[in-house]
């Protein structure tokens, strides 16, 4: 730690990391499912590792982890490093920390991701306290300059949602970064890929750990807008909270979630958990279809990675077509339940 510290006081020049080499992945599990912004950052952490000429690394923590580990390879990573054991089944900080801290001080990484989830927020949080170095939270986009300087330029909204800031840490490593979910895009899944796994010991007894895990109890309104394949969303074109009804019937046929503008949460029809763009969720879903939403700029950003946009809007020129796949112009109000008497038509 003395040694760390001498380094957090070095003068304003580019000290010599070049003992640091590689770009990591925190691989986020949840009773042995991978969050599905963990496969989104190993594709972009492709992206970065190429530029840099180096391995993509990936970090999985957790028990029963042999799926998650070929899932990580098939995804794009070179190396994998494992802890599994029973004390690491569900997240805890200090037991994930420590593992997290002994592979970073091991491996060395020049960058390391995770998710901007709650587990992602809180474990780059714990370990940047211990490690002399920066963390920068919520990137939307993520890249980095060549050689000599590699340094990542990850950039997230700042001033109330107003600019972008690109944020460097010149003078430590590792550069670490956590990123919203839905951003960035994962690589298609190559079984056939091959990478070294290399497993870490769990360095805590469970006696030594002091929380528990009693239960995991869901929430009565389970809802995880990032993780949806197929969002509904309405605005200020609904006019009130009744119409999402309407919606709801629409996602409940096609197996999806009811997603929202802020518009229509800023006038208290549905909750902000549903808001997708810049200050809500920014969601890739296979299917995003946008009910009397007019496109503004914030909301676009949050669901123009979509696989597929369909728009229903009565305006022809509104700007939600410029970015639609398919164009419905009319009024909502009829439109929304056809499409809904089709599909459980098709279905039944
Ligand atoms: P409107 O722009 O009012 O559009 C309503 C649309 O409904 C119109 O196009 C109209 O033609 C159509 N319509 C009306 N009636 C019908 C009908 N019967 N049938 C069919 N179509 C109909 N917005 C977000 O969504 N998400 C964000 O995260 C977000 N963050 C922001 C952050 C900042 C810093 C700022 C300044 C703004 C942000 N906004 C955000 C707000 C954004 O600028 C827009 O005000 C908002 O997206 C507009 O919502 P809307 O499209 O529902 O409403």
């Amino acid at each position: 730690m003395a040694e760390e510290n001498k380094k957090k006081s070095a003068p304003d020049d580019m000290p010599d990391w070049s003992a640091y080499r590689g770009v990591m992945i925190f691989i986020e599990q949840r009773a042995g499912s991978a969050k599905s912004v963990s496969w989104q950052l190993l594709g972009e952490g492709r992206k970065l590792a190429d530029k840099l000429e180096v391995d993509l690394i990936a970090l999985v923590i957790g028990h029963g982890t042999e799926q998650l580990t070929k899932d990580a390879i098939a995804y794009g990573a070179d190396r994998v490093y494992v802890a599994d054991a029973p004390e690491l089944k569900d997240y805890r900080t200090r037991p994930y920390s420590r593992v997290a801290l002994h592979v970073i001080r091991e491996v060395k990484p020049e960058i390391v991701l995770f998710g901007a989830t709650a587990t992602g927020r809180d474990l780059a949080g714990a370990i940047a306290t211990h490690l002399p170095t920066g963390l920068t939270a919520d990137c939307t986009i993520l890249d980095v300059e060549p050689h000599p300087s590699r340094l990542l330029l990850a950039s997230r909204p700042a001033f109330s949602e107003k600019m972008l800031a690109t944020i460097l840490c010149k003078q430590y490593r590792p550069q670490m970064a956590t990123a919203r979910a839905g951003v960035f895009e994962a690589l298609p899944y190559d079984a056939a890929r091959g990478g070294e796994v290399h497993a870490i010991p769990s360095l805590m007894d469970e006696a030594e750990i002091e929380a528990q895990v009693l239960q995991f109890i869901e929430a009565t309104e389970r809802f995880d807008i990032e993780e949806a394949d197929v969002i509904v969303a309405g605005g200020r074109g609904l006019g009130g909270p009744e119409p999402f009804k309407l919606l709801q019937e629409l996602a409940d046929a096609l197996g999806g979630v009811v997603g929202a503008s802020r518009a229509a949460v800023d006038a208290g029809w549905i909750k902000h958990a549903h808001q997708v763009g810049q200050t809500g969720y920014t969601v890739r879903p296979k299917l995003y279809i946008a009910v009397g939403i007019s496109g503004a700029v914030q909301h676009v950003v949050g669901m123009q990675n979509s696989d597929c946009i369909i728009a229903i809007n009565r305006d022809k020129d509104a700007p939600i077509f410029k970015v639609a796949n398919y164009a419905i112009i009319g009024d909502l109000f009829k439109i929304v339940p056809a499409l809904t008497a089709a599909v459980k038509a098709k279905r039944s």
